[in-house]
């Protein structure tokens, strides 16, 4: 529809919503946020609210709209969905717009919310960062930049195409931020479910990006952060601090570093990894029951949360870090009685950094500024208890703890004790900071004590005992008679407005009176609201210095939190060193010992790992039997140590981990168009690709999502390749059913059979749990589907089933191949494995499988046309028959056996 045709109030809309484009424009109308067109349907069908319809000109236009006041409600939730919100609001009060002769009010996009930009309470999660991420794409690398507004972090890195997806997967944006058209962003497809936000291309290009990297820093070059060379990531970082001035419309001046973000000082931890880990989602459902940071944070304060997830992700490579906090966990252990007292403190911190950051932007109010202020007073305490420590981490922190008395002193002499959370109607500065507001606030009270007497006087004058003096926006102070006492109004009374139980009327000198009121109320509110603001810049003045002191508490939170689960959980310091062993005596896993039903004790298993005797330990048992626990507990006693945490075991000795790999369980990745066993090899090539001998290495059941003799050999093949090949000689727990496997331990030295001890009582398995030598050659498959509940039929076939299958497999076996290791229980496809693996005998001949029957399950019943045919050949002597007897014989097979 032609601009013409609308109505005033539309055409603004649609001007304003056009320099908003891809946001939800939230429109000011009155009491009402507004929503028009598609921004109505869309917005009605998230919230669930209702689709009605607005005269626009000749037209009708959708529309959907929500009380001014439910937009704390209404807002988190559209930004929840991945929305960005622009929020309208008229800017000049209808009165004065009239005046002015305008049909419409003047109105202007105050705030912008998006899931990556935003400093509501309602959006955060106090324990979490919410970062906004850029990426800029040259021919092979990605720079990448990232931020937390809400706390000032601000952080870059490059990366090749391939390693994005990782990292990208370790910051977990909220919001990601592109160019404009860029059709294939490597690394990230729309199954990720990131939102993605595109913007203008000149905001990628030429330097405008170091350009406002160095414009925003006040500096000349970005030589002084060490990261001057990392040309794409300044086009990122650029376009993320644009986007975060535009959309916050503030000048963002906490955001005051620009951080290298230097993977290589991390263990590095792939897509999968993280998730099989279970390190802070769980792999099932939503929430973090059953994942480590459910166990491992006891942080108290928000700062420290955010911390220890980034520990959690990151954990370190390089001994010295590792052993600093190790020692300064060790020292808060011992500490029993500074550690509560630590914790009690702690406990009372408000979050400094997002304190700080509203505090900067100018999102704030007085109750954050005392929060600061009281926050701030807890750090002398902090040091104090620190004072004289020799682990150096924890005297460094007890350095950066910082009192900042000059910014208490600030806030505490300004601000009232207990100020309101609103802005608007005075009543925050203190008395005695301002001498003109305590003359203000003197001539309001003044006044309304005037007022009082005013109206005893016109009580006695009048004779109206029930006369009142109220005040409302439109008349001011007026005086209320009720109709009882109409008669009794004396003349000099204006009135004003009659009601239907009462009159109102002013007089002369109760406006001469209110003129002084009024305008001493609001020249003080004007002012304090001033005092306030000069009180809040000059706050934020402090940005840098109580970011420093935010993030020594953070460090300290999470260096006590550990202290604290060590000892709730009884966990022991690690002696991490640059070798390649992993021992660990008594093992346990962190997560299930802790969720356990009740009565069921964990048993601890002892785990050596090496490069030159023990690098791939080869463990089997039964189903349930416990080896994807050692497998998981394993690792994460290994990630537990690179964090700086103490470990469940009694004796850890780890040798530093560079990466750690897992390919575990089964999942399919179908918006990928990728099957479960296409997901297997993805992750296995992945690791074949990336590990190192300092890697660890998690397999738990390779191979098991094609036929058995694919997936055996695979497993087989991918176990000599880790031993074999130098370059990826990596320490690798090995699960598996297939029990052939074993037979490596044989042929390589550096491959050791293990297996997880069962006993058979009456029909019956228990679980031992244990681990010791030697591998194990069944799986008691269908026993543990008789526990599981199978319907007893099921379970009754399958054992006469696997009855027939092992007779067959026997008979193979006793036709001229080795014996088998087994007693024969295990499944007939395992079986059919291990004896072809066997005939292979040599490791390189895995594709002499070929040559054994693939059996039939059910082609167990004896077969007389195939009995016969054996007969024939035995009968037969090859020294003594002829050409043409043999020529004969052999028509006489072909025969038999094509009735077979
Ligand atoms: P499958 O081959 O069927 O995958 P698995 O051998 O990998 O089985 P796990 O998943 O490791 O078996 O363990 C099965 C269950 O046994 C666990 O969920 C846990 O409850 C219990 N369990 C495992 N190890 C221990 C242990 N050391 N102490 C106590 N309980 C354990």
């Amino acid at each position: 529809m032609s601009s013409d045709n609308q109505t005033p109030l539309m055409r603004q809309y649609f001007e304003i919503k056009e320099k908003h484009p891809g946001m939800i424009l939230l429109f000011r109308v009155g009491d009402f946020y507004e929503t028009f067109d598609e921004d109505a349907k869309l917005v009605s069908r998230e919230l669930g609210i209702t689709l009605t319809k607005r005269n626009n000109g000749k037209d009708q236009t959708p529309l959907a709209g929500f009380p001014y006041h439910s937009l704390d409600t209404y807002l988190p939730k559209l930004v929840r969905r991945g929305h960005r919100v622009a929020i309208c609001e008229q800017t000049e009060e209808p009165e004065d717009a009239k005046k002015a002769g305008k049909k419409v009010v003047n109105r202007e996009v105050t705030e912008i919310t998006t899931p990556g930009v935003t400093l509501s309470e309602k959006l955060l999660d106090y324990k979490k960062n919410n970062y906004l991420a850029a990426v800029h794409f040259s021919a092979d690398r990605a720079g990448v930049a990232f931020a937390d507004i809400s706390t000032g972090e601000f952080s870059l890195c490059r990366v090749s195409h391939a390693e994005l997806s990782s990292l990208l997967e370790s910051v977990d944006p909220a919001e990601i931020l592109v160019k404009k058209g860029l059709k294939q962003i490597p690394g990230l497809s729309e199954e990720h479910g990131y939102n993605l936000s595109r913007m203008e291309e000149w905001i990628f290009q030429g330097d405008y990006g170091y350009r406002e990297l160095t414009g925003h820093f006040g500096t000349h070059s970005l030589k002084g952060f060490g990261v001057e060379d990392l040309k794409e990531a300044h086009v990122a970082a650029g376009a993320l601090l644009h986007y975060m001035r535009e959309t916050q419309k503030a000048t963002l001046s906490h955001v005051r570093r620009l951080a290298l973000y230097n993977r290589s000082a991390y263990m590095s931890l792939d897509v999968s990894t993280r998730r099989n880990l279970e390190l802070t989602t769980p792999m099932r459902d939503g929430g973090s029951d059953g994942t480590l940071v459910s166990i491992l944070d006891r942080t108290l304060t928000a700062m420290g949360g955010r911390l220890f997830r980034k520990w959690l992700m990151r954990p370190l490579r390089e001994r010295e870090s590792i052993q600093a906090r190790l020692d300064a966990v060790g020292w808060l252990l011992e500490k029993r009685s500074v550690r509560d007292l630590l914790r009690e403190k702690l406990a009372e911190v408000g979050d400094l950094e997002r304190l700080m950051s509203r505090i900067s932007v100018g999102r704030t109010n007085a109750r954050d500024l005392k929060q600061l202020s009281f926050s701030l007073c807890s750090v002398p305490y902090f040091r104090e208890q620190l004072n004289g420590v020799k682990p150096s981490l924890l005297e460094q922190t007890a350095g950066e703890l910082k009192e900042l008395p000059e910014v208490t002193r600030k806030i505490d002499n300004a601000l009232v004790d207990e100020p309101p959370a609103g802005l608007g109607d005075g009543g925050l500065i203190r008395e005695g900071y301002h001498e003109e507001l305590d003359d203000l606030r003197d001539a309001a009270r003044n006044g309304k004590e005037y007022i009082a007497g005013i109206r005893e006087q016109l009580i006695r004058d009048s004779g109206i005992p029930s006369l009142k003096i109220g005040y409302n926006k439109v008349f001011g102070y007026y005086i209320e008679v009720t109709n009882t006492h109409r008669d009794k109004v004396p003349d000099y009374f204006i009135r004003k407005q009659t009601l239907v139980n009462s009159e109102r009327f002013i007089t002369p000198e109760l406006k001469e009176v209110e003129e002084k009121v009024l305008s001493a109320e609001e020249r003080s509110s004007a002012l304090e609201a001033n005092l306030f603001e000069e009180l809040r810049l000059e706050v934020a003045k402090y940005a840098g210095e109580v970011q420093d002191v935010a993030s020594a508490v953070a460090r300290l939170d999470c260096l006590q939190s550990f202290a604290d689960v060590a000892w709730r959980c009884n966990y022991v310091k690690p002696v991490v060193n640059e070798e390649d062993k992993l021992e660990i005596r008594k093992g346990r896993h962190p997560v299930v010992e802790r969720t356990l039903p009740a009565g069921e004790p964990f048993i601890p298993n002892d785990i050596v790992l090496d490069c030159s005797e023990n690098q791939i330990l080869m463990i089997t048992g039964p189903n349930m039997a416990g080896k994807s626990i050692i497998l998981r507990q394993t690792a994460l006693i290994v990630l537990m140590a690179q964090i700086g945490s103490f470990v469940p075991a009694e004796e850890a000795l780890i040798g530093l981990v560079d990466k750690i790999f897992t390919r575990v369980g089964a999942s399919d990745n179908l918006a990928a168009g990728e099957s479960t066993f296409m997901v297997e090899m993805n992750e296995a090539a992945n690791i074949l690709n990336n590990a190192t001998p300092r890697s660890l290495i998690l397999l738990d059941e390779i191979g098991r999502g094609t036929s058995t003799f694919d997936g055996l050999s695979i497993a087989w093949s991918l176990a000599e390749y880790l031993h074999n090949k130098a370059d990826v000689a990596a320490r690798t727990l090995f699960a598996t059913h297939y029990h052939e496997l074993n037979e490596l331990e044989k042929l390589y030295p550096r491959i050791r059979n293990f297996n997880i001890q069962v006993r058979e009582h009456q029909g019956r398995i228990i679980f031992m749990r244990k681990l010791v030598p030697g591998g194990a050659d069944h799986s008691y498959g269908i026993q543990v589907a008789d526990m599981a509940g199978l319907p007893v039929e099921v379970i009754r076939r399958a054992k006469e089933i696997l009855v027939h299958l092992e007779k067959q497999s026997l008979n193979l076996s006793e036709s001229g191949e080795d014996q088998p290791q087994g007693n024969g229980r295990e499944g007939v496809l395992e079986r059919a494995g291990r004896t072809g693996a066997i005939a292979g005998r040599v490791v390189s001949d895995v594709e002499k499988q070929e040559e054994i029957p693939q059996m039939s399950l059910f082609g167990a019943e004896p077969n007389p046309a195939m009995e016969q045919l054996c007969d024939r050949i035995k009968a037969v002597d090859p020294d003594r028959i002829t050409p043409i007897d043999a020529l004969a014989l052999l028509s006489e097979l072909k025969k038999l056996a094509d009735d077979t």
